[in-house]
C-alpha cells in the first residue's frame, strides 16, 4: 500500500483547530493540577511521590508536544531558511531518541551519507523526532529502526523505516489528519500533521508505505542544496 500524503492541503481549518488544541492542552493541565494538589498532602511515601512526579512530567511533555505541533501547522513559527547539514541533524535526532529506543529494545541502524538541504534545522528536528517516535511506538516488543540518506539526481532521500505493527490502508489514508490516533489517551494525533507541514515548508515530499504487522517506511525527498555553498 502506498500513497503520497497531501492531507495538510485540505486542512485550512486553523481556527477550528485552535479551539480543539486549547481543549487538548487543558487535559494535561488538569492532570498536573490534580497531582500537585495531591502532593500537597504530606502522606505519600517516596515511591508514590516519584510516581506522581513522573506522571506530571509526562503530562507536561504532552502539553508541550501538542502546542509545538500545532504551532507548526498554524504557521506562527518563524522559519529559517539556511543550509542544513542533514547528517548532523539526523544524528542529533538519533541521540535524542536513543534512550527511548533502548527502553523499547529497538535497535537503531543507519546508513547516512553527508548531505545538505535548505531549511530550518529546528523544524527538521521536530519532523524526524515525530516520525522516529512513531516508529519506536509501533515496535512495543522491540525491532529495528532503520534510517538512511542518499542523494539521487539532485534530490536527497531520507528513509526512516520500522518493522513494527504497521497500518491498515484505512489508517494510512488518515495519516496526518489532525487528532487521528490509534493510541487512545497516549496519542495526540498531531505529530504527522506537523511532519507533513514541515516537509512541505521545505519543498519536500513524503511517501509512506505500510503493511499491517510488517512495518512502515517513510521516504522524504528534499531538493539538495549541495555542500559547496556550505
Ligand atoms: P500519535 O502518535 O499521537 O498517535 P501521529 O500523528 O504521530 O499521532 O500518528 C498518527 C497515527 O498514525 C498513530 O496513532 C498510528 O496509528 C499511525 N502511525 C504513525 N506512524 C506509524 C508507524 N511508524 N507505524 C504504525 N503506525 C503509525
Ligand atoms: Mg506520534
Amino acid at each position: 500500500i502506498n500513497m503520497q500524503v497531501i492531507k495538510a492541503e485540505k486542512l485550512e481549518v486553523v481556527s477550528h483547530l485552535a479551539s480543539s488544541i486549547s481543549h487538548e492542552v487543558r487535559n494535561p493541565l488538569t492532570v498536573i493540577k490534580g497531582i500537585l494538589q495531591m502532593l500537597k498532602i504530606d502522606e505519600w511515601n517516596d515511591d508514590k511521590r516519584t510516581q506522581f512526579i513522573e506522571i506530571a512530567l509526562q503530562e507536561i511533555n504532552r502539553a508541550n508536544d501538542i502546542i509545538g505541533n500545532y504551532l507548526t501547522f498554524a504557521k506562527t513559527v518563524q522559519q529559517e531558511h539556511i543550509t542544513v547539514d542533514l547528517e548532523q541533524e539526523i544524528n542529533r535526532s538519533i541521540n535524542i531518541i536513543t534512550p527511548m529506543a533502548n527502553m523499547n529494545c529497538v535497535d537503531i541502524q543507519t546508513n547516512i551519507v553527508p548531505c545538505y538541504i535548505k531549511g530550518d534545522p529546528q523544524l527538521l528536528q521536530q519532523c524526524f523526532l515525530n516520525i522516529t517516535k512513531n516508529c519506536i511506538e509501533a515496535m512495543p516488543n522491540g525491532g529495528i529502526l532503520f534510517i538512511s540518506t542518499q542523494e539521487i539526481n539532485g534530490s536527497i532521500e531520507v528513509e526512516i523505516r520500522d518493522n513494527g505493527e504497521g497500518m491498515t490502508s484505512e489508517q494510512l489514508k488518515r495519516l496526518g489528519e489532525p487528532f487521528f490516533t490509534t493510541k487512545g489517551r497516549e496519542g495526540t494525533g498531531l505529530g504527522m500533521m506537523a511532519v507533513i507541514k514541515i516537509i512541505k515548508l521545505m519543498s519536500g515530499r513524503l511517501d509512506v508505505t505500510s503493511n499491517k504487522n510488517e512495518g512502515t517506511q517513510f521516504r522524504i525527498f528534499f531538493p539538495s542544496s549541495g555542500a559547496s555553498d556550505y
